[in-house]
């Protein structure tokens, strides 16, 4: 995908709907999930299709499913709110439906049930295919199940699959990493996002590594990320962004709207979106939402305008990670003028040409976000402010 194809999806529409429902909370979760809430899935399903009720907007050409655990519910509730959607606001024909699953619910009943009610990609959570790997990271499946549900998906009629990744569990090795890569590529996945185990604070793992567990090597994940686009370039699926492969075609719509400053609907329980000139979110807590819903009220918790400095800054922190990176404007100037910015470019971080500012070297993307976060207020080019 080249850069004018990338940044096409500016003009693209998508919603986000989120599901916060799991069967249990994996110890690195970091997530808006709930285990132990399944009572509250059809009220929680009622308020979503009344917040899409709410506000009609124009036609979307991706949606994406996201958790939590959606494929934890019964298809005919997801079936509801992708017939709001289209109801609402219209799904245009060929959009992307997608939904993140886990291998242990996607039967292929399930997955036909999903293609009937609308949804067309499906994104994975196979997180490893190394047992002890799995046990360690609190998963409830197994390594058979995810080329299992693979199957399901392909057997039913999705027209993309992806498997999601972690690499750095304590439990892994790089030749268990590396087998884990095989065995994905073994199913012919479509798409492969691979991401690095963290330790973010208030979570299980965190408070594991306080209490003396091992915590992810840094240098070892650098190797493992490396390794990951090594084997998977090889194989075909081409890196579009900082942690996601795919094969040509099969680039998420979704991410790419997202990536793309596309305008997004956000809507349940800790939903973000962006739309008219602004980044909202709605209230994280499952009850807080159905409550607001069900009052008739509001469930925005937040809402900042993205305008003048913040835009230009806000461009850069969701475009850079693409490998097709940004467009040249105020910002990237400004960045490449600065101290930092200069000292990246120097060390092959940060390279400009044809018009556009990409990060050469993925693994040190977060020390061009701090650049950009760090870039001084307001930004100046040419007389003018951004
Ligand atoms: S299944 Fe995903 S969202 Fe649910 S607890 Fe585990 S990591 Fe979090």
């Amino acid at each position: 995908m080249n850069g004018a194809a990338a940044d096409r999806f500016a003009s693209s529409s998508a919603a986000y709907v989120h599901i916060p429902f799991c069967a249990a909370i994996c110890p690195y979760c970091d997530y808006a999930a709930a285990a132990g809430r399944d009572d509250l899935i059809p009220r929680y399903i009622d308020a979503v299709v009344a917040e899409i009720a709410a506000a009609p907007w124009r036609p979307l050409d991706a949606v994406c499913f996201g958790g939590g655990t959606p494929s934890l519910l019964d298809p005919a509730h997801l079936g509801r709110v992708v017939e709001a959607l289209d109801r609402v606001h219209r799904i245009s024909p060929g959009a992307e439906v997608s939904l993140e699953a886990n291998p242990e619910d996607f039967t292929l009943d399930q997955a036909e049930k999903l293609r009937e009610r609308g949804f067309n990609r499906v994104s994975l959570g196979a997180q490893s295919l190394d047992a002890q790997v799995l046990e360690s990271l609190g998963r409830r499946h197994s390594p058979e199940s995810v080329a299992e549900s693979v199957e399901a998906a392909r057997s039913a009629g999705f027209g993309s699959v992806s498997l999601d990744l972690v690499y750095g569990a304590s439990a892994e090795s790089e030749e268990s990493w590396e087998t884990t890569l095989a065995g994905a590529l073994e199913t012919d996945p479509d798409h492969v996002s691979c991401y690095a185990l963290a330790v973010e604070s208030g979570i299980a793992l965190s408070r594991a590594v306080d209490g003396g567990a091992p915590a992810p090597d840094p240098g070892a994940q650098a190797d493992r990320h490396e390794r990951a686009d090594s084997i998977l370039s090889s194989a075909g699926l081409l890196r579009y962004e900082i942690c996601n492969w795919s094969k040509p075609g099969h680039e998420s719509a979704y991410n790419l709207t997202v990536w793309g400053r596309g305008e997004y609907e956000g809507y349940g329980a800790s939903a973000h979106g962006h739309r008219d000139g602004s980044r909202f979110h709605n209230v994280s807590g499952l009850d807080a939402y159905i409550a607001a819903v069900e009052a008739r009220k509001s469930p925005r918790a937040g809402c900042e305008p993205v305008a003048g400095r913040r835009s230009e800054v806000d461009r850069l922190l969701v475009g850079l990670g693409r490998s097709v990176g940004v467009e040249e404007g105020p910002a990237t100037a400004a960045l490449l003028r600065s101290a930092e910015g200069r000292r990246l470019r120097e060390a092959g971080v940060l390279e400009s040409g044809s018009g556009r500012l990409r990060i050469a070297k993925p693994l040190l993307a977060d020390a061009v976000y701090r650049a950009v976060i760090g870039l001084p207020s307001p930004i100046v080019v040419g007389g003018t402010d951004a």
